[in-house]
């Protein structure tokens, strides 16, 4: 029988904050799945995304595939034991856990690269906000040496503020000559990444490699969100989770 993996995302996928926990479970059904970095919990599992775990995880291997850190990761308490793909691609760790260095050189290159004009929107972004008086302002988000995408939350979590950069700010700078630079967001989550930075990049490169290991393989990608419907989209079946950004712009508008 052919090998099976499921490449998945893990926030609002397979676990997700409390608040957004509220239209799933009761309070008490609930399991803690990720933590923050004082040790407090970040995210809960419901019953239904515990019983679709244990059930994947009998008859096939899951590949966490996250826009998630080698930090914020290691918070996560779920249980994997393959590869893992983070950074939205940017790193790939193997199933001993250390960082596959192919990747890392080529990402490195490919980041390097992209920085120049990721910090002039950052800076285009912040300036913005000065004018404004916008609250929020813009971070790099850099791993293991690497930096690869900006982030903008807002700090009152009203995602309209959100989206209005989005609109006056980043997709006229796209416009503008850059367009190897992509915008996601979903709900309190503007990001803007360089194009060379895609999941399905590295779900491609570990599908590769799975495929020189274990011959033909039969392979799963499952997401909530726009970011992760490329990967999703290359695998053989695609799984999406009900009332998320991916479901309602799919299957529950048909
Ligand atoms: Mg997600």
């Amino acid at each position: 029988m052919l090998k099976k993996f499921l490449f998945a995302d893990l926030d609002d996928t397979l676990f997700q904050t409390i608040e957004k926990c509220a239209a799933l479970a009761p309070r008490e059904a609930l399991e803690p799945a990720a933590y923050y970095s004082d040790g407090s919990i970040c995210s809960f599992t419901t019953p239904a995304q515990r019983a679709f775990f244990a059930f994947v995880s009998e008859g096939m291997t899951v590949i966490p595939t996250t826009a998630r850190s080698l930090d914020s990761f290691a918070r996560v308490d779920l249980g994997f034991s393959s590869y893992v793909v983070l950074n939205f691609g940017g790193i790939i760790l193997q199933p001993d856990g250390s960082i596959e260095r192919d990747w890392q050189g080529r990402m490195h290159g490919l980041m390097t690269a992209a920085l120049p004009g990721l910090q002039e929107l950052g800076a285009r972004i912040d300036a913005w906000a000065e004018e404004t008086g916008y609250g929020g302002r813009t971070r790099l988000v850099e791993d293991a040496g690497t930096p690869f995408f900006i982030v903008v939350k807002d700090p009152d979590k009203v995602h309209a503020n959100l989206e209005r950069i989005e609109r006056e700010v980043v997709l006229p700078w796209i416009a503008d000559g850059h367009g190897d630079y992509c915008v996601h967001r979903n709900g309190n989550n503007l990001a803007i990444l360089p194009t060379s930075l895609d999941k399905a990049n590295a779900v491609a490169y570990v599908t590769e490699r799975l495929r020189r290991e274990h011959g033909e393989i039969v392979t799963f990608g499952m997401g909530d969100s726009r970011s992760d419907a490329r990967f999703m989209a290359d695998c053989d079946y695609a799984i999406i989770p009900r009332r998320t950004q991916l479901s309602k712009l799919t299957v529950e508008t048909l």
